[in-house]
């Protein structure tokens, strides 16, 4: 089993000058690879990963494209994990696009790396780097202060030094033993979870889970700081004489300015407090559902994401609804629990918990309404987390779905039919709590 452990590094001024380097390499090769190999399966060809990096090793210390003003190959500066990585990362990226193709998914094709845009990183391999309690000893640049140490043991696999705002990390992916990757359950619940835009979560045991106060103020300075942003970039439009709103001609690069570039950065790190501060709240909620349940049922979020939000409210839930559910998806399998995913079809809001009459009438903004069939009153959100429950359970509502599969359940994981039986675990395995596992940045690889 593999477990990735990304930890901060504190790099002097001259590491981080080698990290963008070596950053900036990486994506350069990516997008020649790519590049070359859109080229050769438009003549006819059908490249391969192995054949363009032949290709690319014979010119790289050769080819003017890749030599610096004094004609020196600049690719020497940094380490070859970093070029030699994008050629693999490619091979995968078409893998997963024909994968994606083949079973009818949303199939995204490699795209370029743009400056800025694209996610910073460079990758190291296993026999490459060693580690020393908290310092790291990369080629090139030697050792580099970590945050913590590493917190597994097991075969080391390989590193990924990357960036987020102005902060770098090191994840560090890990073969490690059964005994480590399996977690116990504290107890063998079942239940449903509806998420929302009111209450982050709503269990169907009755407990509604908040989110976060720090997000909501967070967001409010976002609105603010990306206001700021948009000014300065308006301002450097008008400089060269474009309208303040006006649509740059694709290519267009406009000068940027100390201070555009400043509140860029400040705008950066606030995302990144957002996304700490939500990553944080899904961490330990995804957590304790996982070590408390031995089986589980959400939706398929990002329809009710669709459906259900205004536009901002949609694009800010969507990344921690996305979340949520990858993280359930293997946490799941680090405690044994069963995760069900709800059809898309299923209408949980709608149907009454108790006797399985369908609300046709139910508008987004009622929160609570009556049963017309039993007379029940329900909470909208208690009542469909009490319905999605009700697919892990024998109590399951019969009910009928457009969908072309027929059923109320759905996606990667299959329903389950009948009760589950409670599992139990020996006490072998090892326990953490939600918080060491955030502060782990944890996150499962297959
Ligand atoms: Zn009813």
């Amino acid at each position: 089993m593999q477990l990735t452990h990304k930890i901060a590094l504190c790099p002097t001024p001259e590491q981080v000058d080698y990290f963008k380097r070596a950053c900036g390499t990486a994506r350069r090769v990516w997008n020649w690879a790519l590049n070359e190999w859109n080229r050769q399966y438009a003549a006819g060809g059908r490249p391969n990963a192995m054949s363009l990096k032949k290709q690319f090793n014979a010119i790289k210390y050769a080819d003017p494209q890749w030599l610096d003003e004094n004609g020196r190959p600049w690719l020497k500066d940094i380490h070859r994990d970093a070029h030699a990585q994008p050629f693999r990362n490619l091979a995968k990226a078409w893998e997963r696009f024909f994968a994606d193709l083949k079973e009818g998914k949303e199939a995204h094709k490699p795209r370029l790396k743009k400056k800025g845009r694209c996610r910073d990183s460079f990758y190291v391999a296993n026999d490459r780097f060693t580690l020393n309690g908290k310092t790291i000893r990369l080629p090139k640049i030697g050792e580099v202060a970590m945050t913590e140490e590493l917190r597994f043991a097991g075969k080391i696999l390989g590193a990924t030094v990357s960036r987020i705002a102005d902060r770098w990390f090191v994840a560090i992916q890990v073969e490690v033993p059964d005994a480590q990757f399996y977690r116990r359950r504290t107890s063998h619940e079942v239940n449903g979870v509806d998420l929302g835009i009111k209450a982050a979560a709503t269990i169907s045991s009755g407990e509604v889970i908040e989110a976060p106060k720090p997000l909501k103020a967070a967001l409010r300075r976002l609105k603010i700081r990306s206001r700021r942003l948009s000014r300065k970039l308006e301002a450097a439009k008008k400089a060269a004489g474009f309208e303040r709103r006006a649509r740059l001609p694709k290519g267009t690069r406009l000068p940027v300015s100390n201070n555009r570039r400043k509140s860029a950065a400040t705008l950066a790190r606030l995302h990144a407090r957002i996304a700490n501060i939500r990553a944080d709240f899904t961490h330990k909620l995804t957590t304790r559902l996982c070590r408390e349940n031995q089986a589980l049922v959400i939706e398929d979020l990002n329809v009710k994401g669709m459906l259900e939000n205004e536009k901002l409210a949609r694009a800010i839930s969507d990344v921690g609804f996305g979340m949520l559910r990858s993280q359930l998806e293997y946490k799941a399998r680090r405690y044994g629990t069963h995760l069900i995913i709800a059809d898309r079809w299923y209408p949980s809001s709608r149907l009454c918990s108790i006797c399985g009459w369908k609300n046709e009438a139910l508008t987004l903004t009622d929160r609570k309404w009556v049963c017309a069939q039993c007379g029940a009153h329900h909470d909208r959100d208690l009542n469909a987390a009490l319905n999605l429950k009700r697919l892990a359970t024998e109590t399951a509502l019969p009910v009928a779905s457009p969908a072309s599969n027929g059923g109320a359940a759905s996606g990667t994981v299959p329903a389950v039919v009948g009760k589950v039986t409670p599992v139990r675990y020996d006490g072998s395995q090892q326990d953490t709590s939600g918080q060491e596992e955030k502060r782990a940045h944890l996150c499962a690889l297959s």
